[in-house]
């Protein structure tokens, strides 16, 4: 190694002075309203290091804001240890601010009173809270509006309020929580490049900043470093270092590379995991994770747990069969495949939003997602290619085989003396395993693709569910 490498290497070098928060094997559980116990994330040991902007990526539901509230101190874990600078939090973290989604400002109070509300609580006495303020709102282009009061701003005035709230209390960290995604799309990039500038510029006083977000597009803008979350529950699952020189540009080859990367392991499609997800966890499995044929072949009982843990491993994707229909459509169009970030595009979206789509052909197998590029299979090809009836059977016969919530519960209509029986019941059973809202959403999903391939119907007014006329011979 060379002299100049190694100097490199050892400003980098990590310390315990330049270690800001230090989370060992943290892990969250609540209680549910009806007496389970969930648990949100689990083990997660991770570092927030001064001179690096860090983003928490993960999909809806992962626990990143729990997370990244337990990082505060707002909540206390219920395993494993946070310390701030060497020491454990036993309240909020004291070198933390915190800018959120909903931006959270008081409706009654002005832009500037806004402003110094934290510093008041901190009993800064008046003239210089002024002060502080007046830089902060000049710091984030808000100069002008000290007197406005929130109603009269637009969203993205207010989360300027919000970042100039959090900056004036001059924290170690700042803690941002899907900071742009109540934001249009140019307002958020707008922002996005605000809060880069502010970064670069040399009067920061900031020393790091931990962002969680669901859109990999902005992890890659903004991080120099992605810590990637799995689900149920939460746990890590890579920590990938962005090294794209700034500023970024979204269309760069390279740009694209990072996001197909991140895509591939949040969705556990990666063909050769990273070396940081392979140290993490070796057996990173996503709840997407492609459903083995014996995982379904044995779901042979309404009750038993390990018939209920299997539903709980494969949720199903929020995705209609209508919308899958026409995804491979599209995927179609491309007989060697379409890199994920041209697909998104190609439908004017952005590429997390396709998840729940991607997530419910993968399950199918109709497509297969390999380092963000995704192909139709055989069997996706005889689904697009089949008339309106021949498809219905071809995706009742993927669900049954594939979806294990969907065969459960035909073949506990099956079981049945007359081939009915009470949502109520299959709700309960989801409760088990779910939250409660999640539970109705997963019982909705499922019967909408009971319907479509014509397995079973659901009777809302009445609470039953019934094997459909046409799958009662076979
Ligand atoms: P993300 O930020 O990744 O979308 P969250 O951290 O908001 O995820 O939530 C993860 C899960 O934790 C959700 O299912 C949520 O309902 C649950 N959760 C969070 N806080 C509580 C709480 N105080 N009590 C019960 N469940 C909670």
């Amino acid at each position: 190694m060379t002299v100049a490498m190694e100097t490199i290497r050892s400003l980098r070098a990590v310390t315990p002075q330049n270690t800001i928060i230090e989370a060992q094997h943290v892990g969250q559980r609540f209680t549910a309203d009806n007496g389970t116990e969930l648990t949100v994330f689990d083990n997660i040991s991770f570092n927030l290091y001064e001179g690096e902007i860090v983003a928490i990526l993960g999909r809806s539901g992962a626990g990143k804001s729990t997370f990244l509230r337990a990082l505060a101190g707002l909540v206390k874990p219920t395993s494993g240890t946070v310390k701030y600078r060497g020491e454990a939090l036993t309240g909020p973290n004291p070198g933390i601010a915190l800018v959120f989604q909903t931006f959270a400002l008081m409706p009654w109070l002005t832009v500037q009173d806004n402003v110094e509300l934290g510093l008041k609580a901190r009993g800064v006495p008046r003239a210089e809270r002024t002060k502080l303020a007046l830089d902060a709102i000049d710091m984030i282009g808000l100069d002008g509006f000290e007197s406005a009061y929130p109603k009269e701003l637009s969203g993205g005035m207010r989360q300027r309020v919000g970042i100039a709230r959090a900056l004036v209390l001059r924290p170690d960290a700042l803690f941002m929580d899907e900071p742009f995604s109540a934001l249009d799309v140019l307002t958020a990039e707008n922002l996005r490049q605000e809060v880069l500038k502010l970064w670069s510029s040399e009067q920061r006083s900031i020393k790091s900043v931990l962002m969680v977000t669901h859109n990999i597009e902005e992890a890659v803008e903004m991080a120099d470093r992605v810590v990637v979350l799995g689900s149920h529950p939460g746990h890590l699952i890579a920590d990938v270092r962005v090294d794209l020189p700034r500023p970024r540009d979204r269309h760069s080859v390279e740009f694209e590379a990072m996001v197909d990367r991140l895509y591939a392991i949040l969705t556990g499609q990666a063909s050769q995991p990273t070396q940081q997800a392979e140290a993490l966890s070796p057996s990173a499995s996503l709840t997407n994770a492609p459903v083995t044929d014996a995982s379904v072949t044995d779901a042979s009982d309404l009750q038993p747990a390990k018939t209920i843990e299997k539903i709980k491993e494969h949720p199903l994707p929020n995705a209609t069969p209508g919308g899958l229909a026409g995804l491979l459509d599209v995927v179609a169009e491309h007989p060697h495949g379409i890199d994920l970030a041209d697909l998104a595009s190609a439908l004017s979206f952005e590429v997390d939003d396709l998840f729940p789509l991607v997530d419910a052909g993968t399950m199918l197998r109709v497509i297969v997602v390999r380092d963000g590029h995704v192909q139709i299979t055989e069997a996706g090809d005889s689904w697009h290619k089949a008339d309106i009836l021949r498809a219905k059977q071809v995706f009742a016969s993927l669900a049954m085989e594939h979806a294990p919530l969907v065969h459960n519960i035909e073949h506990a209509l099956r079981k049945s003396a007359e081939g009915k029986l009470r949502g109520e019941l299959m709700l309960d059973l989801l409760r088990a395993r779910y939250a409660n809202d999640e539970a109705h959403q997963q019982f909705a999903i499922a019967v909408e693709w009971g319907r479509y391939g014509e397995l079973f119907d659901y009777d809302a007014d009445d609470d039953l569910l019934s094997l459909d006329e046409a799958n009662k011979g076979e």
